[in-house]
Order: structure tokens, then sequence, then C-alpha cells
């Protein structure tokens, strides 16, 4: 889903949305709002036809079929186009919120100058009084929509705020991976596109992809959550090596990988070599045996970026020293240069 429109067109969107979403019984609300802002934007064919035939069969839509529409249509959209309309509908209630407080305030002077007057009032002849006292109540009456209407601006503004946590932590969940607390392979993915994108960070960029040596015999012999242990140690060795400079990642099962912007071929070598000392230094009490496991290792393959290349063949070229390091008989680290991937 595309939001690459003019802010002119979103605000005509918005509003179509607002006019809409008054004339349903649903409430004003995030959801609502989302259903009848990608209603008025016309881009959405699907959700135009089932409105269309709602409105012709119900009249108005209601929260519950609101609230079917926004599933089908709407919250299966990635986090970053949700998190586009709560961004939005947040701003609409701000502003409306704004302009209520202005009119409550405005609403509250007027009734304090009719006050002032109401002594004088009683000076006047039945008919007039009976006019102001008229004015009084609905002043009064008007007050009292000014405080629902704030309340209800209130608790749409907590459930904003509520969905915008939501979002922060489907996406973080999206990018994460449950078992080590590392970064996953869409993250990684994400994350080296990026830094590839932005041309002035690509001097001296190097991956690192490591892979656990034998991991299958591991599982087979001590059990596959004595095979989480260890997946889990390596994970911390790559986090404590990359601290804030590097991006760590679990690529796969047993697979780790590491981006390291500004850092030379030579230097990249050294981290990688490293990690391979941290994992070969592992120890691990199998809590059957009650013995320690200190057999863990791992095959390191190390690149650098070379201009104007895909992410693709980037990793590829460290997934390839990779596969030297496993066929020289594992537990090592391959470098490759950018002359000997070229031969
Ligand atoms: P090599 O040295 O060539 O890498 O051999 P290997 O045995 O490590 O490689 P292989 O790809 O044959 O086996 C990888 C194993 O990793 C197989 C799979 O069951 C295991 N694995 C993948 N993910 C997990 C996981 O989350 N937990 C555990 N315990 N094992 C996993
Ligand atoms: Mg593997
Ligand atoms: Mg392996």
């Amino acid at each position: 889903m595309q939001y690459e429109i003019s802010k002119e067109k979103s605000a005509e969107f918005l509003r179509q949305a607002i006019q809409h979403m008054s004339m349903q019984d649903a409430a004003f609300h995030p959801v609502s709002y989302a259903v009848w802002y990608e209603y008025s934007s016309g881009e959405h064919a699907h959700l135009i036809d089932e409105v269309n035939s709602l409105i012709d069969k119900e009249k108005k839509l209601n929260e519950k079929s609101t609230a079917q529409l926004f599933n089908k249509h709407i919250a299966s959209l990635d986090a970053d186009s949700a998190q586009n309309i709560v961004d939005r509908f947040n701003h609409v209630v701000s502003d409306i919120n704004a302009s209520t407080i202005k009119a409550g305030h405005e609403t509250t002077q007027f009734r304090k100058t009719l006050d002032a007057w109401s002594g004088e009032l009683q000076q006047l002849d039945g008919e007039v009084a009976r006019h102001m006292g008229e004015l009084l109540s609905e002043t009064a009456n008007i007050q009292q929509s000014m405080h629902t209407l704030q309340d209800q601006l209130h608790s749409s503004m907590q459930e904003i705020a509520a969905l915008k946590n939501e979002i922060v932590k489907a996406k973080q969940e999206a990018i994460s991976d449950g078992l080590t607390g590392l970064m996953n392979r869409r993250g990684f993915d994400h994350a080296l596109n990026q830094s590839l994108a932005s041309a002035s960070s690509l001097e001296d960029t190097c991956l690192i992809i490591g892979d656990i040596d034998f991991f299958k015999r591991v599982n087979d012999t001590y059990g596959h959550l004595f095979g989480d242990k260890v997946i889990q140690a390596v994970a911390r060795i790559m986090k404590a090596v990359s601290g804030e400079l590097y991006t760590a990642a679990r690529y796969g099962g047993e697979e780790f990988v590491l981006l390291l912007p500004h850092t030379p071929l030579e230097t990249a070598r050294e981290v990688a070599e490293n990690i391979r000392q941290h994992v070969a230094n592992i120890s691990i009490k199998n809590n059957i045996t009650s013995k320690l496991i200190s057999n863990v290792t791992i095959s390191l393959g190390v690149t650098a970026y070379q201009l104007g290349e895909s992410a693709e063949s980037f990793l590829n070229r460290a997934d390839q020293a990779l596969y030297t390091s496993k066929a020289k008989g594992r537990n090592q680290v391959t470098l490759i240069a950018e002359e000997l991937a070229a031969a």
C-alpha cells in the first residue's frame, strides 16, 4: 500500500472520511477512521465494493461491521502502513481536541457574560426574561456537550496511544528472533538493504557469516533443548562482539551474520577470529548427565562490500567464504577479498 500522496489530497480524503464516519452508527475511533480513509482514497476496490453493498443493505455501518471490514482489509497491512493510519488519526483527533477546548472556553466566557446580566434580567419584563432564561439553559447544554465531547476525545487519544504502543511492539517482534533476542533474518535483510542504500557509508563495509559446526550431531547427542542453549550461548557472543558498532542477527537455525560498517577487512577478520575463539571456549552443563560440554565450534566467512553490488551478491560471497571454512575442516575463518571473488 502506497502513502506517497500530496498533503492536500490526503487532507481531502481525511475530510471525506470524517464526513462518512459521522453518518454511521459506529463511533469515531481509529478503526472506523482507517476504514473510511481507505474508502475515500478510492484505492481499495474490494473494500469499496464491500462497504457499498453493506450500506445498501444496512444503511449504516455499526461497530461490528466496521471492525470486520478493518480486520479483513486493513489489519493485514504491514506495520508501517498501520503506523501511518494511526499517526494521521492522531493528528485529526488532536486538532479536533484543540478546537473543542477553544470552543469550550468561548462558551464559558459567553455563559459568564450572561450570568453577569442575569441580575439585571430580573428587572426586565416577562417576555425578554423568558428568552434570556432559555439562552442561559441552552448555553448550559452546549457546555455539557462540550464536556462530553472532550471526554470522548480524551479516551480516543488514550486508545491511539495504546495502538501506537502495540504497533511499536509488533514492529519489534517482526524483526527479532524469539530464542536469542537477536535480530532475525527479515530485520537483518532490511538493515543490510538500508545500509547499502546510504551511499555515504559504504566505504569499508564488511560482512561475517558464521555457522555452528556439526550442529545436527549436537542435537542428536544431547537433545534439542541443549542445542537451543548452544544457539543462545553463540548469540550472546555475537551480541557482545557487535556492541553498538555492528549489527548482529540469527540468520537461520544455527547460522549468524554480522554487518560491520566502517570496518576494514582486516579488522573484520579479527572480529571473526575473536568470535571463533569465544565459541570454542563455550562450556555448557548437560542437565541430564551433569557433565560440561565444551566442544562447540563455529566456521566463519568474511568479505568486504564491493561498490555497486547487490545485497545478495555480498551475502553470497560471505557464504562462499564460510563454505571454504567448512570444506577446509571447520572451526576456522576464511576471508574472500574482492580480487579473489572476481577470479
Ligand atoms: P555443518 O558443520 O556442515 O554446518 O553441519 P551441521 O550439522 O551444523 O549442519 P546441518 O545443516 O546438517 O544441521 C543443522 C541443524 O540445526 C539441523 C537442525 O535440526 C538444527 N536446528 C536448526 N534450528 C534449530 C533450533 O532452533 N534449535 C535446535 N536445537 N536445532 C536447530
Ligand atoms: Mg547451517
Ligand atoms: Mg552447521
